[in-house]
């Protein structure tokens, strides 16, 4: 195990406040500000890069940046069987743009292969390009005060199955989308200072779960912090 990763949060799964761990998948992309949104919110933090990253974590965020380099870099680690693993444990996964694209059922625009977690149909780039990347407020259903939504080469959602819960639309698609354990955004909430989607993250699907993995937490029953 890689006890002398750097990215590794030291101690236990959980602080002794009883607030889960998290994970960010840092292979590659922007998943730094993942990190400090989470430290904004006092949440230990533990960069993922090899399956036993994922040990006792409750909940993980697969950032923004480039769906293909991420896959690439997952290639021959065991990392996307451990990622599965780790849903089917109980663990919560949060993906904003590239990580939603890598949680997908179904990738198109180039086809790609994708984890298969969240039961949606995604198209790479459907916003259009880099020169179409633009900033919009979006209302959502969690709460009356919009969230901003930074679309950058965002993927379009073209398809979402029976138990995906649509969270929030723009242009009458889905933006922001949820099936249990599975929170997905097609925009960058970590590129903002407002940290209510990491919050409803962290309270809503990471506090619905149990940590996952072989870190024989025990179920996390606890009320979410108000
Ligand atoms: N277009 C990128 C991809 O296909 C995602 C862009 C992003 O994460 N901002 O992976």
């Amino acid at each position: 195990m890689s006890g002398s990763d750097p990215g590794r949060a030291s101690g236990a799964a959980r602080r002794p406040g009883g607030a889960p761990a998290v994970g960010v998948l840092a292979l590659q992309g922007d998943f730094a500000l993942h990190a400090r949104a989470l430290e904004r919110l006092e949440t230990p933090c533990r960069h993922v890069r090899t399956a036993a990253d994922l040990d006792g974590l409750a909940g993980l965020i697969l950032p923004g940046g480039e769906s293909t380099a991420m896959l690439k870099l997952m290639e021959g680690t065991g990392l996307e069987g451990a990622l599965r693993e780790f849903h089917v444990a109980g663990g919560a996964l949060f993906g904003t743009c590239a990580g939603l694209i890598l949680l997908a059922r179904e990738v198109t625009g180039p086809e790609q292969r994708a984890l298969g977690l969240l039961d949606t149909t995604v198209v790479r780039n459907g916003f259009g390009r880099q020169v179409d990347s633009f900033e919009t407020d979006l209302a959502w259903t969690e709460d009356h005060v919009p969230v901003r939504g930074v679309f950058i080469r965002a993927p379009r959602i073209d398809r979402v199955g029976t138990g995906v819960r649509v969270l929030a639309t723009f242009g009458g698609e889905p933006v922001l989308v949820r099936e249990g354990r599975v929170l997905a955004a097609t925009f960058h909430p970590e590129l903002t200072e407002d940290t209510r989607l990491h919050r409803y993250f962290l309270e809503e699907v990471v506090g619905a779960g149990r940590p996952a993995g072989a870190g024989g937490e025990p179920p996390s029953r606890e009320p979410s912090p108000a």
